[in-house]
């Protein structure tokens, strides 16, 4: 060993050395069982510190009739090491590379464990849709209870005391007998409530379930849903009624459809009146009325629901003063209008809970 060599120079490589130093990187090459520990076993072996990089340095010291032979042998060592570290990396990448797409596979052809993606139900849209309507013109949402008072659901309406939808065949009484309890029958007791929680002036739309002993049919089902409106202020006519009834049903139908209202009775309205809607299937298209058709009857009109001027005993009953108030009200049936918005033609696909039913029209209401 040269004696002028400073602590910090290695030594002058030997073959003996600079074999151990590649046979120790190219063993822990091949040791390496990842990206990771390649790139460890890289630092020690091959890097700045390693100890063929500091072999190599130390040729710089030697004299030069030395420095060739040193220079060979190592440089011959590091390019050996270099293409051993290249392989394995190349190796340990394609590894990788191969196991990400192993895990990360898809197979397409195994049944889903995947729950069905819901929809709101088109009833839920529709009435939805008829409360921004009436929010729109500066109207809110009233609700109110589904087990309600007879007094609510029949006394406050201004229905007799012998009135036949009271009787068992058209209500649900909630148990015990005398309970004075039923499964409402109308949405029309909110109205009541509405004046006399929020007092008057008041304009509510009042969408909700309601309840009748009917059998389950095309047309027919005991639970079924009613949007109520309601409006008492100063000064309301008829003529206030027919404008909002107007701009709800083109809301509902487009601005073509047409109108009429037909006298009717309910209690609690006075004048009472039913709304009905040019036939869409064959007076409104065509123009003229098909006496076959069956969505009308061959009448040219189909019944959307009915309305009224509030009847002063209603008024009355919920303490507003007839004199100085006077109001309109009406109730459409949500499921009619489902059915004649989107043709929806067997009222029982609306209570089935068919979500391919809902899909299709929960979300395009
Ligand atoms: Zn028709």
């Amino acid at each position: 060993m040269p004696a002028e060599q400073s602590p910090d120079v290695p030594d002058e490589p030997t073959e003996a050395s600079v074999a151990a130093a590649e046979q120790a990187a190219l063993e822990a090459f091949a040791a390496a069982g990842d990206l990771e520990a390649l790139k460890a076993a890289r630092l020690a072996h091959a890097g700045d510190k390693s100890p063929l990089a500091l072999a190599n340095r130390a040729i710089g010291q030697l004299p030069p009739d030395r420095k060739a032979g040193a220079g060979k042998l190592v440089g011959q060592a590091r390019g050996r090491v270099g293409q051993a570290l290249a392989e394995r990396q190349a190796a340990l990448e394609a590894e990788r590379d191969a196991r990400i797409l192993r895990e990360e596979a898809v197979d397409v052809t195994l049944p889903t464990g995947r729950g069905l993606v819901g929809a709101a139900h088109p009833l839920t849209s529709l009435m939805d849709r008829i409360s921004d309507v009436f929010v729109a013109m500066g109207w809110e949402v009233a609700e109110g209870p589904e087990v309600e008072t007879e007094w609510y659901n029949f006394d406050a309406l201004n229905f007799d005391a012998d009135h036949p939808a009271r009787q068992m065949q058209d209500t649900f009484y909630v148990a015990p007998e005398g309970s004075n309890l039923v499964l409402r029958t109308h949405t029309s007791p909110v109205q009541a409530r509405a004046l006399i929680d929020r007092g008057v002036p008041v304009y509510v739309v009042v969408p909700g379930r309601t309840f009748r002993t009917d059998e389950l049919d095309a047309t027919h089902t005991p639970v079924f849903h009613q949007v109520e409106g309601l409006a008492v202020d100063e000064g309301l006519t008829m003529a206030d009624l027919k404008g909002t009834l107007t701009h709800f049903a083109r809301a509902m139908f487009g601005d073509a459809v047409t109108t009429r209202l037909r006298p009717s009775y309910f209690p609690f309205t006075e004048p009472s009146a039913e709304v009905d809607l040019r036939c869409f299937v064959c007076a409104a298209r065509t123009g003229t009325v098909d006496p076959g058709c069956r969505t009308c009857g061959g009448t040219g009109w189909i019944e959307w629901g009915g309305c009224g001027m509030v009847n002063p005993n209603v008024l009355v009953a919920c303490g507003v003063d007839p004199e100085r108030y006077s109001g309109f009200a009406f109730g459409m049936g949500v499921e009619r209008t489902l059915m004649f918005r989107n043709g929806v033609a067997d009222m029982r696909d609306m209570v089935e809970g068919d979500v391919r039913f809902a899909r299709q029209l929960g979300g395009s209401l």
